[in-house]
């Protein structure tokens, strides 16, 4: 075993879903270089670190399609009557964010409420430094939006998003930790010339992997305003620049045509559905069913913890199965926090307990046997228990709820100065709330 890999682990006598929804009852899980053997010989045991598995069932941890680092820091603060307060007053109240260490404690608490939630990989932007510190992996795109609070990245980006190559990271056993790719909030946010600059970068063979989110169609105003101004849908718009397909992943669309869903799926683009969060901002329901109907890749994602209400996926498929009832299945709602927003990342090998697939599991505790795959999923959505471990990579990220990366208790203690702060700010300044 080379140095610098991590030391084998195996889950003895656990009962597992299989890629196929079914239990695999009583059986070992061996964690070797980051990546799962599950038909392994008594001869790799050795030298094992072990977890006893009896009264454990392992499901694939949860991969979170779509987050905000930045939010956590408003919950209970920001207006939530319409997306446009709420953009406003992020935007004048980040400005009291001076420095890179305030963010990257809000980055570290997001992520804390995210790895105790069993979620193993987040989709969002930037982040790079909190998202290596913690152990989660990171689908992280460089950020495109003309706002005061990320100016800094949009001035520079036509230099800057060439080289979005150099945050990628792999982990000690040399796989995946961090993808990087580009981040758009909306086209409302952003110029043509960035967009054909990106439809550029997209033609070029070290870039067309990249991964590529854009807010689409979260709310009413934005879709017809957009459609006004531009006499097409942003889906046409994003079309003609070439800029949908596998690598791409549309946020919300709310407010998308039957017509644009017919090109996202014959595009094989990805949708990510938050609609508790669009809820929150008076917006209206995406239809999963026509998506799902047309085979899109469908996943469902938190979005920022000031707009959601929780940080947890499961919670977030309770509120969706309340939405659509029996329309979807218990077996297609857990593809959309597993398999299916691994795929949409671009982190292949992740999302299902399969040989060779990436070792990230969580492990729950469960006091009575359950025999029926889709009894235990209704549980964990019922329910929302914690996981007793959320192991990422091989190494147990999380056990009984203590983070093993990172401090968490210092991170909130200095979470809790910055809100501070924002709450004097908006006693000062009662106009911006
Ligand atoms: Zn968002």
């Amino acid at each position: 075993m080379k140095q610098n890999q991590t030391k084998n682990l195996l889950v003895k006598n656990i009962t597992f879903l299989d890629e196929n929804f079914s239990f695999k009852i009583n059986k070992n899980i061996l964690i070797n270089k980051g990546t799962l053997k599950l038909k392994s010989s008594n001869k790799y045991y050795k030298d094992c670190e072990i977890i006893n598995g009896k009264n454990l069932i392992a499901v694939p941890s949860f991969n979170n399609a779509h987050f905000h680092l930045g939010e956590t820091v408003f919950r209970d603060l920001a207006p939530l009557d319409s997306l446009q307060n709420y953009l406003q007053y992020t935007d004048k109240n980040s400005l009291l964010i001076n420095t890179d260490l305030e963010y990257n404690t809000i980055s570290m608490v997001s992520l804390a409420e995210q790895i105790k939630n069993g979620i193993s990989l987040v989709n969002c932007a930037r982040g790079w430094t909190a998202v290596k510190q913690s152990g989660i992996r990171g689908c992280l795109g460089y950020p495109l939006m003309k706002s005061k609070k990320l100016k800094k990245f949009y001035d520079l980006s036509i230099k800057k998003i060439k080289l979005v190559g150099r945050y990628d990271s792999q982990t000690k056993n040399n796989t995946q930790h961090i993808l990087a790719g580009l981040w758009i909030h909306s086209l409302e946010k952003v110029d043509k010339k960035i967009l054909k600059k990106i439809a550029e970068l997209k033609c070029l063979e070290n870039f067309k992997n990249r991964p590529l989110a854009i807010h689409i169609a979260e709310t009413e105003d934005m879709t017809k305003r957009f459609k006004n101004s531009n006499k097409v849908s942003e889906i046409t718009m994003l079309e003609k620049y070439g800029l949908l397909g596998p690598m791409t992943n549309l946020i919300h669309c709310c407010y998308v045509s039957p017509e644009d869903l017919e090109i996202i799926a014959g595009t094989r683009t990805n949708i990510t559905l938050c609609p508790q969060s669009n809820i929150n901002l008076k917006e209206g329901i995406p239809s999963a069913k026509k998506m799902e109907e047309l085979g899109i890749n469908l996943s469902i994602g938190t979005d920022g913890l000031a707009t959601n209400p929780t940080p947890s996926l499961l919670s977030s498929l309770r509120y969706a199965k309340s939405l659509w009832g029996d329309k979807i299945d218990n077996k297609a709602l857990f593809m959309m926090i597993t398999i299916n927003p691994a795929i949409a990342s671009g982190f292949r090998k992740k999302g299902f307990i399969k040989e060779n697939y990436l070792a990230d599991l969580n492990l729950y505790s469960v006091n009575k046997p359950f025999s029926d795959p889709d009894k235990f999923i209704q549980y964990l959505i019922d329910q929302n228990p914690t996981p007793v471990y959320l192991i990422i990579d091989g190494n147990i990220i999380m056990k009984e709820g203590h983070i093993k990366t990172f401090d968490e208790q210092k991170e909130y203690f200095n979470f809790y100065k910055i809100r501070k702060k924002l709450i004097q700010n908006a006693k000062n300044n009662p106009a911006q709330l």
